[in-house]
């Protein structure tokens, strides 16, 4: 399996990236705010899309980011947002269960945010700040509180995993 695949460019980067985590954690929502800036507040209604293709620039580099919104696309994964919901301390608890899903299906270096996201619903948190840095410093993961609602930190979770594959591939290469 290749780690990254070469297009009509030479110089162009293919990265298979998964979204995973509980049902209605806001996974489809992340995906549509980050490559359309549109936010659904009726999840039926962001059904159908499978995976965005996004291209991103590191140092004058086109890097395109296939990402899938589909549960069992882990296969030739180098990247993965797991994502769960700040609101509902169950899916926190599902987040061993995501890992142990994408390790089992994908390499075990596959470079990993754990996202805390719909930090907007303040008053209706379940899960600190803290519970979930501590998590991912212990599963050894970046870690991101994000909302598809207000846009925060979007970009910035998707943007952690890319420019890190890049970063790895970029001293491999040299
Ligand atoms: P998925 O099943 O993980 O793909 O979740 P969806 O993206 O379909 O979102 C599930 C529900 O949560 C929908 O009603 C969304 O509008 C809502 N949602 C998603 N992200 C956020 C967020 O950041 N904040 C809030 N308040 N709601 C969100
Ligand atoms: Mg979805």
């Amino acid at each position: 399996m290749a780690f990254y695949s070469e297009e009509d460019n030479a110089d162009d980067y293919l990265f298979k990236i998964v979204l995973i985590g509980d049902s209605a954690v806001g996974k489809s929502n992340l995906l549509a705010r980050f490559a359309r800036d549109e936010f659904y507040p009726n999840s039926k209604s962001t059904i159908g899309v499978e995976f965005q293709t996004q291209k991103m620039d590191f140092d004058g580099k086109e890097v395109k980011a296939q990402i899938w919104d589909t549960a069992g696309q882990e296969r030739g994964a180098v990247g993965a947002l797991v994502v769960y919901d700040i609101s509902r301390r169950q899916t926190f608890e599902s987040i061993g269960r995501w890992l142990n899903e994408l390790h089992t299906h994908s390499d075990m270096n596959v470079v990993t945010i754990l996202v805390g996201n719909k930090s907007d619903l303040k008053e209706a948190r379940e899960v600190t700040t803290a519970e979930g840095k501590a998590l991912a410093e212990a599963q050894g993961l970046f870690f991101m509180e994000t909302s598809a609602l207000d846009s925060s930190n979007v970009t910035a979770a998707f943007e952690t995993v890319v420019k890190e594959i890049y970063n790895i591939l970029s001293r491999k290469v040299i």
